[in-house]
């Protein structure tokens, strides 16, 4: 008995699985067409300087307006593109898109861009990053480029001369998610890096009992020795807005202060540009 209903849930599981790839497939196919069909969209999410409380710019976010399925957030669709290596077009075509609305935006503020580590494996991105400044006539000092742990350490020698070359062209470089790999500071201070945005899991984690803000501290005192500044992601209380101020990072980014919103919302935000929580983000959560 235990047996036949042993097989009834290996039929059931493998009947499953089938309809999984099949779904990974059709999603996989509309996405090769989904940059044509004109389906992608970026987002911006303000970031604000932690001392002042003004906004100091903007990271760029991929949104996928499925013809079906509705909007599809970037962490189911960029490892598929990942895999298929259609990200490296993808990532070109968001570069383009984030460049020249941050050109359209006030002189000082910044613009944030995701890299993949295909893209920086399988494009020829110093050479994307180039044209992309000569085509947006953006002040490359203003554009910063996040890249992971992942990225950087594929394999060892390539990626510094990569940086080095994207660091020539005058772009920023910053550290995305730090504190979900591997690495040391110790590691990474010998890479050109600009910033490190601190993964949103050690803000999360900063309560009284906890270890959480011992930890943002710590690294955001180091990096400020090493001449490197801090973001902390993922605020999305008051309390930890308070947190990043008493460890004194940089700069901040959460629901909290501003949700990731539309261009024309992210240029009306730019207009006002007053201090947050005055002027508060896009659509700030649990504003008074
Ligand atoms: P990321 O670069 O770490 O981007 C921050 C993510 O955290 C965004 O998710 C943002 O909406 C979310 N977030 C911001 N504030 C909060 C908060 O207070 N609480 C919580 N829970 N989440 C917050 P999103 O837009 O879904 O993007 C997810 C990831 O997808 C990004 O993580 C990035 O790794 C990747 N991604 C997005 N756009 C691109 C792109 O253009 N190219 C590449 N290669 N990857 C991208
Ligand atoms: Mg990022
Ligand atoms: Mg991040
Ligand atoms: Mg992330």
């Amino acid at each position: 008995q235990a047996k036949a209903r042993g097989r009834g849930t290996l039929c059931v599981f493998a009947a499953e699985m089938d309809i999984h790839l099949r779904a990974r497939l059709e999603m996989e196919l509309d996405l090769s067409q989904a940059l044509a069909k004109g389906q992608l969209e970026l987002a911006y999410q303000p970031i604000f300087t932690v001392a002042s409380g003004r906004l100091c710019g903007f990271e760029a976010l991929l949104r996928w307006n499925h013809p079906r399925r509705g909007l599809i957030d970037p962490a189911f669709f960029v490892p598929l593109a990942e895999e298929s290596r259609a990200i490296v077009e993808i990532g070109a075509w968001a570069m383009r898109g984030a460049m020249a609305d941050a050109a359209k935006l006030p002189d000082h503020l910044r613009l944030a861009i995701n890299l993949s580590p295909i893209q920086i494996g399988f494009g020829n991105i110093v050479e994307t990053v180039r044209d992309a400044l000569r085509e947006s006539g953006v002040a490359p000092g203003r554009i910063e480029l996040e890249i992971t742990e992942t990225a950087l350490f594929a394999n060892d020698q390539p990626i510094l001369d990569i940086l080095l070359g994207l660091r020539e062209s005058g772009v920023r470089i910053v550290l995305d998610d730090f504190g979900t790999g591997y690495s040391s500071l110790a590691r990474l201070r010998l890479l050109p890096l600009d910033k490190i945005k601190i993964d949103r899991s050690f803000v999360h984690d900063a309560g009284a009992q906890s270890s959480g803000e011992a930890i943002i501290e710590a690294i955001a005192a180091l990096a400020s020795r090493l001449g490197m500044a801090t973001t902390a992601e993922g605020i999305e209380t008051p309390e930890q807005w308070d947190m990043v101020r008493r460890a004194r990072c940089t700069e901040a980014q959460g629901f909290l202060l501003g949700k990731p919103c539309s261009p024309r919302e992210a240029a009306a935000l730019a207009s006002a540009a007053g201090a947050w929580p005055a002027n508060g983000g896009c659509a700030p959560a649990g504003s008074s």
